[in-house]
């Protein structure tokens, strides 16, 4: 991934550089970020191998090499066939150099994650954190739980190369701050990453938990698609759009804000944004409860639902199904749009089985045209509750490993003495 849609302001990402993230002697040298990319795979490779694949020379190879195995980055990794002679060594990239930390924040959840930098989680804490009790006292919690994580694991503070936070409501992800949310009382434009940047000196970048589930799923379940719409359906509903591998954003992060488009049906039903006949008003976890309620099925929340249909209510699989075709309804649209390879639904209420899908799957397929839908697959989210956390590394770990960024980071190492951790 992709630079942020935003280039994020210098003050939050200074850190990327200032936490000597890299260090090694005599590390300097431009371009040697680029080849970390091509290594970024995990494959491990020769110099001859590098050279070719990166159209250089063996001695520009070299050098960039020792700057990324200075900087720890890049470690060893066996030897290669030999074709007579001493068998050439082979470089792989090392996800164990540096750590990187994931927080998902929900309504009423708090869960951290301390990763490899492919975002694999090391240790997970998973607590009860209530949004409403405000940014200082949640934040302070992110804090206090990131660092017992770095104790744990026995890593040291330059070993951490950021922090990625999502949040449940809009974010202004170039500034971190979040925009007018509905359930997060006391956050209205609150400096998320200066309130963590107070304590460590390190990017901290922030979304909402659509965008950063819909990473975590890519990066983890299908890294090799490269158009993949996510869209959660839990108490509401939202979309997370990868384009070219990349999160597509918009023009202030509010892309793939679903959950207020407006449906043709149930226009007098009124949503929580003021508007009536949205989305979310009619086909979300909350919307269904309502339904069941009517009809005198009592469920209190989403997992309730999931219950009744896994126990073979026949009126709460129906209205799950119903809001499937609904959920279909605006996501065909979407795929005329944007023609994705893949369609993952996830959310709490995906654990409901095949209502949901076949739901989504049964509106989508008859309306789309065929050369959108020919190769067009839908799917149930397996990556389950660690999306949130794995995306929220990955973020942040794309944004540290970006080449220009390791080539500042080992720049400014080579003039500075050897630091910890490499
Ligand atoms: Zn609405």
């Amino acid at each position: 991934m992709p630079p942020p849609a935003a280039a994020p302001p210098a003050s939050v990402h200074r850190g990327a550089v200032a936490a000597g993230a890299y260090t090694g002697p005599g590390s300097g040298v431009p371009g040697a970020g680029e080849l970390l990319q091509l290594l970024r795979d995990g494959q491990p490779r020769t110099r001859a191998e590098l050279a070719k694949l990166a159209g250089l020379t063996r001695s520009t190879v070299s050098a960039r090499i020792d700057a990324l195995l200075a900087s720890g980055l890049l470690a060893p990794s066996g030897e290669a066939a030999s074709t007579g002679g001493r068998p050439p060594a082979r470089f792989a990239f090392n996800p164990q150099a540096r750590v990187a930390v994931g927080a998902d924040l929900g309504a009423t959840h708090g869960n951290i994650a301390l990763t490899d930098l492919t975002g694999q989680p090391l240790s997970e804490v998973a607590e009860r954190v209530d949004i409403s009790a405000g940014p200082v006292t949640v934040l302070d919690w992110v804090v206090e739980t990131t660092r017992r994580l770095l104790d744990e694991a026995g890593r040291q503070l330059d070993d951490l190369v950021g922090i990625g936070i999502g949040l449940p409501g809009p974010v202004e992800h170039s500034s971190g701050r979040p925009m007018r949310p509905p359930i997060m009382p006391g956050w209205d434009g609150y400096d998320v990453p200066g309130h963590v940047r107070r304590h460590w000196d390190v990017p901290v970048l922030v979304d909402n938990d659509v965008n950063i589930m819909a990473l975590g799923e890519h990066a983890m379940a299908h890294p090799e698609v490269e158009h993949l719409l996510f869209v959660k359906v839990a108490t509401g509903i939202g979309a997370g759009i990868i384009s070219g591998r990349r999160l597509h954003r918009g023009a202030v992060g509010a892309a793939g804000d679903l959950g207020h488009v407006a449906t043709p049906h149930a226009v007098d039903v009124l949503c929580t944004c003021g508007n009536t006949g949205c989305l979310e008003a009619v086909a979300s976890g909350r919307a269904i409860i309502r339904e069941l309620a009517a009809a005198g099925v009592p469920a209190m929340t989403n997992s309730d639902v999931v219950g009744l249909v896994s126990g073979g209510n026949i009126a709460a699989a129906q209205a799950v199904r119903q809001a499937g075709r609904t959920i279909g309804e605006v996501l065909a649209t979407c795929v005329s749009l944007l023609n994705p390879d893949l369609v993952v639904i996830g959310g709490s209420l995906v654990q409901a089985g095949e209502s949901l899908i076949a739901g989504v799957r049964e509106v989508v397929y008859g309306r789309s045209l065929p050369l959108a839908t020919g190769h067009l697959q839908i799917v149930p989210a397996t990556t389950g509750i660690q999306a949130g956390v794995i995306g929220a590394a990955t973020m942040v770990i794309r944004h540290a490993l970006a080449a220009d960024r390791v080539d500042e980071a080992l720049a400014s190492a080579s003039s500075a003495p050897l630091a910890v951790g490499g």
